[in-house]
């Protein structure tokens, strides 16, 4: 059986004046991956432009242009971004009430009112390795849709949309303990989650772009010549694992360029994937992966105020050097 899935990319922002250029809109009609059953629709009205189309499967979302993987929500100037959540869903409630976010954790929490900006930003990774990963992906899921936050797509969210699309995937790296809690749902409930998750995190952004553009945030890095990068692969490859040396560690790890002291700006961009005892605080960049599926802490810097909000780990669930830890919550 074809199924056929809708989807809709965008471009917007909700400042009036802000016109998305007919040049950028041309580019991506051309751009569009073969695979759609006719070239889409545009709309373009003040301050967004829409494509419109149909794909015979997922997996030409894959081969788009990256445009559509850059999401530009220009009119938040107050958020609060959250660092990698691993399934650390009791930090994260306990994050919410630090913030003054509590009304957020309600399961019935209203839609956002229109013109009402989100609040919280997560710089993705919300599954693998932790103890309560579908309550925290279903709150990320459930704020996200209603409008009250923004993730992008980190690499563990990555391969569990593979895993969810049923492709090949090497259960590792804690994506057997995903793997498991999803398993445990009922299973009426499951299959329904599995395709509005197959909906929303098959459109996640690899980077939002906040505060007329002054803030970026992306899971693993940005470089200033992203902006007009034209391959997809390497602009999903940058930001969702950033730079490597090509050589390997011992441990069989690629290799990390430690970039955040060498970027220049001029935007903020705050970033997890890489793990730090402190936050890792730079003029233009900063690391907010504290660790707290390690035992470290849950982060969260406050825009524009810079403050930095953390909840101690209740306790490693993962081991650095791999594998579950003996955790007892
Ligand atoms: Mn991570």
């Amino acid at each position: 059986m074809r199924t056929h899935h809708a989807w809709r990319l965008c471009l917007h922002t909700r400042r009036p004046r802000f016109q998305v250029p007919a040049s950028a809109v041309a580019s991506w009609q051309q751009e569009f991956p073969s695979g759609c059953d006719r070239p889409p629709a545009v709309e373009r009205l003040p301050g967004t432009a829409y494509l419109l189309g149909m794909s015979e499967t997922y997996d030409s979302l894959e081969r788009q242009p990256l445009h559509h993987r850059i999401h530009y929500h220009y009119d938040v100037t107050r958020c609060d971004v959250i660092g990698d959540v691993h399934g650390c869903y009791d930090e994260l409630a306990e994050l919410f009430v630090r913030l003054g976010h509590e009304d957020l954790l309600a399961p019935d929490v209203p839609s956002a009112p229109p013109g009402r900006m989100p609040r919280v930003v997560f710089v993705g990774d919300i599954v693998d390795r932790g103890n309560r990963i579908v309550e925290a992906l279903s709150l990320v899921h459930r704020l996200c849709v209603r409008g009250h936050a923004l993730t992008v797509l980190g690499n563990h969210d990555d391969r569990f949309v593979r895993w969810l699309r049923g492709r090949p995937v090497e259960i590792q790296h804690g994506l057997g303990e995903t793997v498991e809690q999803f398993e445990a749902i009922e299973p009426a409930l499951r299959e329904r989650w599995r395709d509005e998750l197959l909906e929303f995190m098959g459109l996640l952004p690899w980077s939002v772009h906040l505060d007329g553009g002054r803030l970026i945030v992306a899971h693993a890095a940005w470089h200033a010549e992203l902006h007009n990068e034209r391959s997809g692969d390497r602009l999903r490859a940058y930001t969702m694992y950033g730079p490597t040396t090509g050589q390997q560690t011992p441990e069989g790890y690629p290799e990390r360029i430690d970039w955040a002291p060498h970027f220049l700006g001029p935007e903020l961009v705050v970033f997890g994937h890489q793990v730090y005892d402190a936050p890792y605080w730079h003029d233009y960049a900063i690391g907010i992966d504290t660790g707290c599926v390690f035992g470290g802490a849950l982060t969260a810097l406050r825009y524009p105020s810079m403050e930095i909000v953390s909840v101690p780990s209740r306790g490693a669930r993962w081991l650095r050097r791999g594998g579950r830890a003996d955790y007892r919550g």
